[in-house]
């Protein structure tokens, strides 16, 4: 179908959805299916209500207009409940009520509108999920039993349709019947289609929250450790120097006893929009490692090479000119960094390099802060 029709259907049925079901995706797809389905029954049951009375037969005709005044109703009970499953039992009803009246005026377990029994159980499956399902199959098998036994008891029934009428009436009921369970299957396979890929979106929503730090938008410590361990592996192999630097607000506390929480918060927002704006390779990864620590990941660089970029990001760090009242060594917010390169195979482990990255941060900070150590000689084949 052109998109533009298609999507001019959906925006027509998202109008019909109640508006509380419209903001969670599964309740909408739900709406969207019941109120397509009754737009239909609002087609179907006027067309069907002329073919009776076109074939002379005024009382199915009426009982027609009946069901539909059940299908307005369900309708009205979806929009004031706004219960997908309440209203889809009401359809269920309304449609084994109409179906059980015509069977009544139209030669019980001859009548061609029995066929459409079935297609109750699948209505109600659609609307309101397996167990409403169950329900009206045993109420429908049970409605057919008593047409049997009426049929076999010779019981005579009243048929106000001619034979004519029936064979007509059957053929488009078995049509109708293997276009509902055509539909059904299409429906569920979409459905089905749909909710993996809801899942999928959603599992991915999750894996992203789980890595991300919700104020800066960098990877957390979890996602920074898996991404460690995978790039001191690959180092490893390809016999590369990796590079890792700690870097920490210098006087962060006071900063916050001075400007308050909120404003500490938007200072560490900024710093780290400057880092990220500091590294330049895509490989490059940032993260935030605890409060107002953050941990730079260096592929394939040497501490020199490491040590000029890290130098770099300190210095635009302090041109934000991000007021610092109570720092004890300059008017504006600094950064202390400490840096540490390895190539993995030559080095002890990749904790041992976090380890030594830490311990040059804190000689920078019992160095006056606001500067960039280097580890140095830290294992023997230090790049
Ligand atoms: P140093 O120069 O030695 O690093 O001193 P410091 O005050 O920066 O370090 P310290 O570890 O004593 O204090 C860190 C402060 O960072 C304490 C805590 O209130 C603050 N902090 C940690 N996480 C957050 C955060 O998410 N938001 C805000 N506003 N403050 C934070
Ligand atoms: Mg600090
Ligand atoms: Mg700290």
């Amino acid at each position: 179908m052109d998109s533009r029709y298609a999507n001019s259907i959906r925006t027509l049925l998202d109008r019909l959805v109640p508006p509380r079901l419209r903001h969670d995706a599964l309740h909408l797809h739900m709406a969207r299916r019941l109120v397509a389905f009754h737009l239909a029954m609002f087609f179907w049951v006027p067309v069907f209500g002329f073919v009776n009375l076109a074939l002379d037969a005024p009382l199915s005709a009426l009982i027609l207009v009946g069901g539909g005044v059940g299908v307005f109703v369900s309708f009205a009970t979806f929009w004031w409940t706004q219960s997908p499953a309440i209203c889809g039992n009401v359809v269920g009803f309304s449609a084994w009520a109409l179906y059980s009246a015509l069977a009544a005026v139209n030669g019980g377990i001859h009548a061609p509108v029995l066929i459409w029994y079935a297609s109750i159980p699948v209505l109600t499956l659609l609307m309101c999920g397996p167990k409403p399902a169950l329900y009206w199959t045993v109420a429908c098998a049970l409605t057919v039993v008593v047409f049997f036994i009426a049929a076999i008891s010779d019981y005579s029934v009243f048929d106000e349709l001619t034979a004519a009428a029936r064979q007509w009436l059957s053929l488009a009921a078995v049509l109708g019947l293997l276009l509902c369970i055509y539909t059904l299957v299409w429906l569920l396979n979409t459905m089905d289609l749909r909710t993996q890929r809801a899942l999928r979106e959603i599992n991915q929503l999750l894996e992203v929250q789980a890595s991300t730090d919700g104020l800066t938008g960098f990877a957390n410590r979890r996602c920074f450790d898996e991404v460690f361990t995978s790039e001191w592996k690959r180092h490893d192999r390809a016999l590369l120097p990796l590079s890792v630097a700690m870097l920490d607000i210098d006087f962060f506390k006071q900063f916050n006893d001075a400007r308050g929480h909120i404003e500490g918060d938007l200072c560490l927002k900024a710093v780290a929009d400057e880092l990220r704006k500091g590294v330049r390779r895509p490989s490059d990864f940032l993260a935030r490692y605890g409060g107002e620590e953050f941990v730079i990941l260096l592929p394939n660089t040497s501490e020199v090479d490491a040590a000029r970029l890290l130098e770099q990001i300190r210095g635009s760090v302090k041109m934000l000119r991000i007021p610092h009242p109570d720092s004890a060594i300059s008017s504006y917010v600094t950064i202390s960094i400490g840096v540490a390169s390895a190539i993995p195979s030559q080095c002890g482990s990749r904790l041992d390099l976090l380890h030594e990255a830490d311990s040059a941060l804190y000689r920078a900070k019992t160095q006056g802060r606001d500067q960039t150590v280097l580890a140095g000689d830290f294992c023997v084949a230090t790049v």
